[in-house]
């Protein structure tokens, strides 16, 4: 008998398409597992009655044959994309009471293609996170348990927690996510789902609340490579609203899949070997070598030099950005005001921004106006931006080499809740994978590879040349089919 929630994009649009089940049925499937999921507090906003409608429409078209893309199938949006008459929080209280009168584009587009939501979804607070404690609403709960007996709850990752918890449990088939620094190839391997984060562009950034804006990329969270292929066709395209929206037509990423890797040279960056580096998620690394080679890919060993300066330098560049972006929540325009008995205008930003900012997006503010304040511009932000291009030039070099980067997605498996985050360097050191790609505006996926010791997954990544995010899907497929990950979190909620 077909579970109907254990079914992906591609499963659903197919059975709907061949009249398996209608897509009313579908949407009330995961909106009822939705609302019996309210222990992993993946859920900010329900939204059943998007979903149905969706669906309504989806069943009356194909009473007389119109199909669109994602007809029949609902999703989760991250709550960091503006959606028209549903609240959008950012994860924040200084957004609290804020109900979009606009349609990101992004979220437009899947509603064309189709699609329907089931929610709003929790996420760190402005994205700045890995673990989704920075949350205002509380922390997402992963659906994974260790296997050594304790009942610790742990992270689902970040800043898309949300979506990688509610995925991963089945209570939705597919998601949205933005990644900055690593937001969705991070959460991605924490739960045993994929992630694609585009090239820098590809998605429109209209509609989606700003952290980073020259980092900041939605992108598609899934179970398996195929469906994260179908979401992200669905998502991207130019935008004439986002002056960073890459004016070039979507490829058929679905159409192209393919896990044959002849012809392909797969780099191995030696400065990913980091210090201190589990030696589980080294021999996922090796494993995932071999996978690559057995699908007829060359393998070459390639250095990025400049690795090591690319954490550093995120954490000054994107903070230096998310203070400007974050300057517009002043109590006027936006969401929450507090507005002490006989303020003055100042006074009222300050108390304003005091009571609706958390701890770590104050510290981001912090840090990023330092770095940008006279005097010490030069020395701090100027500075990054010189490492950031070197960054890139690493990139540029190894693509003589190689068409395509294998590396571990994370540099460990999902810990629990409460555990690193008294240190915060210690919480960016989960970025250390991520955030070179980001920084190239380089398209790379995260795939789930097995299970560490304690039972969690682990995810390795893959990065591509700008523009080619076929050559990274595809290489996922390669990894997906032969490291054949089943294994799924035992239902506890
Ligand atoms: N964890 C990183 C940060 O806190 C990345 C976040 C993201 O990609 N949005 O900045």
């Amino acid at each position: 008998m077909t579970v109907i929630t254990d079914l992906g994009i591609a499963q659903i649009r197919d059975g709907f398409r061949n009249g398996r089940f209608s897509a009313t049925e579908v949407a009330s499937a995961f909106n009822a597992a939705v609302a019996g999921a309210g222990a992993l507090n993946a859920v900010l906003v329900a939204t059943p009655d998007h979903a149905l409608a969706a669906a309504d429409v989806a069943d009356r078209e194909r009473a007389s044959g119109v199909f669109r893309p994602l007809s029949g199938v609902p999703i989760g949006m991250k709550d960091l994309f503006c959606t028209v008459g549903v609240p959008a929080t950012a994860a924040s209280h200084i957004l609290e009471g804020f109900v979009p009168p606009y349609e990101s584009t992004v979220s437009g587009k899947l509603w064309a293609a189709g699609a329907g939501m089931l929610g709003k979804l929790n996420m760190d607070q402005f994205a700045m996170g890995s673990s989704n404690e920075t949350s205002a609403f509380g922390n997402v709960i992963s659906p994974w348990k260790r296997n050594d007996g304790g009942n610790a709850a742990l992270t689902p990752g970040g800043s898309s927690g949300g979506s990688s918890s509610a995925i991963a449990a089945h209570i939705v088939p597919a998601a949205t996510g933005t990644d900055t620094g690593g937001s969705i190839r991070q959460p991605a391997a924490f739960t045993g789902i994929c992630g694609i984060k585009p090239t820098y562009g590809r998605c429109s950034r209209f509609g989606i609340v700003a952290f980073a804006s020259s980092l900041d990329q939605a992108g598609a969270m899934a179970r398996d490579v195929r469906d994260c292929a179908i979401l992200l066709e669905a998502m991207a395209g130019f935008d004439p609203k986002d002056s960073t929206s890459l004016d070039a037509p979507v490829p058929h990423w679905e159409a192209a899949l393919s896990g044959n890797l002849k012809g392909k040279r797969i780099g191995i960056p030696k400065e990913y070997h980091a210090e201190g580096m589990p030696a589980e998620i080294e021999a996922l690394w090796q494993q995932g070598i071999a996978w690559l080679k057995d699908a007829g890919a060359e393998i070459v060993n390639v250095s990025l030099p400049h690795t090591k300066y690319a954490l550093p330098a995120y954490y000054v560049i994107a903070p230096a950005e998310a203070s400007s972006n974050l300057a517009r929540y002043d109590g006027v325009r936006y969401g929450l005001r507090d507005l002490p008995e006989g303020a003055g205008l100042q006074d009222m930003y300050a108390a304003t921004r005091a009571a609706g900012f958390g701890a770590e997006v104050k510290r981001r503010i912090m840090l990023g106006t330092f770095v940008l304040s006279s005097g010490y511009y030069d020395a701090y932000y100027t500075q990054a931006m010189k490492v950031r291009t070197l960054i890139a030039q690493d990139f540029d070099k190894a693509w003589e080499q190689c068409d395509l980067l294998l590396t571990p997605t994370a540099p460990s498996a999902a810990f629990g809740l409460g555990e690193p985050q008294e240190d915060p360097l210690a919480m960016y050191l989960n970025d250390v994978f991520t955030v070179p790609a980001s920084m190239a505006g380089l398209p790379a996926m995260s795939v789930p590879g097995g299970l560490s010791a304690l039972g969690l997954p682990l995810g390795l990544q893959i990065i591509g040349k700008a523009f080619d995010e076929q050559g990274a899907l595809n290489a996922c497929l390669a990894l997906e089919e032969r490291a054949g990950f089943t294994a799924r979190a035992e239902k506890w909620w």
